[in-house]
């Protein structure tokens, strides 16, 4: 495995130059775009990195994986009277479906999405930063794991079509929080930091039927049922790279989830997780050499079609 990253690391390295760092949120502009980490977990419990794959990075819309996995255990299928799990086919900040479908958005993952999961989970804790980091904290056993400050104020300040999404749907009745609040906790949650053999850890349960391997001295935890990590893992596959889903379902064939930090994480039922990091984004706002690591990671290890 080892040997595989490293010839992914030499020949992702070609493609740098060819995206661009997100400049909307004007702190991620300041990354430094020529970076690249990949990490894999595997259930037996060992992990492999090279690269930069132990550089935090701005998780973005990875977050809204575990936000929406915390909505599920919380309200279960009430969910799904709030959003639906198609995929969109449209941009992931995309407003124009949320008009004829009448402010339910097509799935957790695009930004409407992820605003009514944030909304419920608003509606259920007091602090939700501070409950979101807990779960984070125990599947990294990374007590420090924090958001950015900084990140999360330079989303803050230019979030005006967030809000705009937000206050479309309350005007459908599909909002129930004060847009402002909702938008504080969902710039928080999206400026939480992992490096990728964190990312790759904290999902692990999603390879591993819902269990959590845990570690040496944490026993492992049925984070979710093994019936709802199936789920997750459909929606990961239909909907986890916003309108380029069926471009990563053809190349890759994983569930996957991506933000505009630069991240990707992949699952790989029954075996593991792979992480990705590269800032340099395509026109859809996924990682260029991030999908490319894993595309070639899936053809060198045969893991797509086993
Ligand atoms: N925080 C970002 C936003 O709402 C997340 C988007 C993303 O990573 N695709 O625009």
């Amino acid at each position: 495995m080892q040997a595989i990253l490293q010839q992914i690391h030499i020949e992702a390295q070609a493609l740098f130059g060819r995206g661009h760092v997100a400049s909307y949120i004007p702190a991620l502009a300041q990354v430094p775009p020529r970076q690249f980490g990949i990490a894999v977990a595997l259930i037996d419990g060992s992990t492999h990195a090279v690269g930069d794959a132990h550089t935090p990075f701005s998780l973005q819309s990875i977050t809204k994986l575990f936000t929406f996995v915390l909505a599920l255990k919380l309200v279960g299928d009430d969910l799904w009277l709030r959003v639906g799990r198609e995929p969109s086919g449209a941009a992931f900040n995309s407003m124009v479906q949320l008009e004829t479908e009448k402010g339910i958005p097509r799935n957790p993952f695009i930004n409407a999405g992820a605003l009514v999961i944030t909304d419920i989970l608003t509606s259920r804790y007091a602090h939700l930063d501070i409950a979101l980091l807990g779960a984070l904290r125990r599947l990294t056993d990374d007590p420090d794991l924090d958001w950015n400050a900084r990140i999360a104020k330079s989303e803050r300040d230019t979030a005006h079509r967030n809000m705009a999404l937000a206050y479309f749907m309350k005007s459908y009745g599909n909002f129930v929080n004060p847009p402002e609040l909702v938008l504080d906790n969902y710039c928080r949650q999206c400026a939480i930091e992992m490096n990728c053999a964190q990312l790759a850890q904290a999902t692990m349960f999603l390879a591993n039927s819902g269990l959590d391997i845990g570690t040496t001295e944490r026993p492992g935890e049925q984070f979710l049922t093994p019936e709802a990590a199936r789920r997750v893992n459909a929606l990961l596959l239909t909907c986890g790279a916003y309108d380029a889903a069926g471009d990563f379902a053809y190349r890759i064939g994983l569930p996957v989830k991506t933000g505009v930090g630069g991240g990707i994480v992949a699952i790989v039922p029954g075996k593991g997780t792979v992480s990705v990091w590269s800032p340099e984004l395509d026109a859809k706002g996924n990682s260029v050499l991030g999908a490319f690591a894993l595309e070639r990671l899936v053809q060198l290890t045969g893991w797509h079609h086993d």
